[in-house]
């Protein structure tokens, strides 16, 4: 039996296409997972734009953002039985030797390999997961939903782990686009006064972050920056896709104050970083996520404390992932959304 997979089958622009692919053959160790929804995130389409910066296994089944439901598990499997609702984590391959991931830190294990790039991924019917990256799902929580709770984590990741945002103090977060979006959305639930800063065309998306309770800043966030002391803000959340936006850190943020680098884009800097020595900036990058925060995700989004519906900009068919990459592409949704067909 064969199911319609979103397949980047070269390092080329474009190389993006449907293919009918056979449902995978699961070791002792893992589960099959019918697939329920996966998001479309901001490096699947910079593998489709060929703009991304991480060795990709061509060709490879594209989607790292899913849920669903188990259908079938490894003789070795324990604590999950068919039919059990689930999110997985990325890190589809570690070395559970490397010193990193001895100490629970397996997302920086240099050896990873994820959903995605390193081992086909979930835009389509099936999926093999190793039980190891498995999260339980609460009924009252929808897969749409659901399916988003790996880009949540990415944000709790930079913001709650990687920033130490304390009640009062001044967020600046630039970019409007998923994981920017999220990152405003923990920041506020940490208690810190937070703006959020696009360009013209993103207004659609920053109208989206509004929601969230921060304030939406188009262009220059000087002002808001300076406005309690005139010195800048306390933290900055860099989660734009490119490497020049540091350059617009380093002049909103604060003397001591903290800058945390979330959004990548391979373009090598043009400007000195002499304001970073100067101002005793702490520069702090932020990449992937483990278990507890996971857990921790989970928790939040089924309270409801953290809502990740509002940018929700559509579901397609994977078959209609072309749209669905598109819109995202163009900015007209913050997160699209496939189903298998
Ligand atoms: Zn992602």
């Amino acid at each position: 039996m064969k199911s319609a997979a979103v397949v980047n089958f070269a390092p080329e622009k474009n190389a993006v296409e449907i293919r009918e692919v056979p449902r995978p053959v699961i070791g002792e160790e893992d589960v099959l997972l019918e697939v329920a929804n996966v998001g479309v995130c901001g490096s699947d389409l910079h593998q489709w734009t060929a703009d991304h910066s991480w060795p990709v296994n061509y060709p490879v089944v594209l989607g790292h953002e899913f849920g669903g439901y188990i259908v079938e598990k490894g003789s070795r499997v324990k604590g999950w039985k068919e039919g059990d609702r689930v999110v997985s984590e990325t890190a589809a391959s570690i070395d559970p030797d490397n010193p990193m991931s001895r100490r629970g830190l397996y997302n920086l294990d240099p050896t990873r390999k994820g959903f995605g790039y390193g081992v086909d991924g979930a835009m389509t019917r099936f999926v093999r997961v190793p039980a190891r990256c498995l999260h339980r799902v609460p009924d009252h929580l929808d897969f749409e939903v659901a399916c988003l709770t790996e880009p949540c984590c990415v944000a709790f990741s930079a913001v709650a782990e990687n920033t130490h945002i304390r009640p009062g103090d001044r967020v600046v977060v630039l970019g409007p686009g998923t994981i920017g979006i999220l990152c405003a959305a923990i920041a506020r639930l940490c208690g810190g006064e937070v703006a959020i800063v696009g360009l013209e065309k993103d207004s659609h998306r920053l109208d989206i972050a509004r929601q969230y309770g921060c304030d939406v800043i188009i262009g220059d966030a000087t002002e808001w920056s300076r406005q309690r002391d005139g010195l800048g803000a306390d933290c900055i959340i860099d989660a734009a896709g490119v490497s020049a936006t540091l350059k617009i850190a380093l002049q909103l943020v604060r003397p001591n104050g903290h800058i945390t680098k979330v959004g990548w884009g391979p373009q090598p800097l043009g400007f000195s970083l002499d304001p970073l020595v100067q101002k005793n900036v702490t520069l702090q990058g932020s990449f992937s996520h483990n278990w507890p925060i996971w857990e921790r995700v989970i928790a939040l989004l089924a309270s409801g404390q953290l809502d990740a519906k509002p940018i929700i900009g559509g579901v397609w068919p994977v078959t209609e992932w072309h749209e669905a990459f598109d819109k995202m592409h163009k900015g007209e949704v913050v997160k699209s959304v496939l189903k298998p067909v």
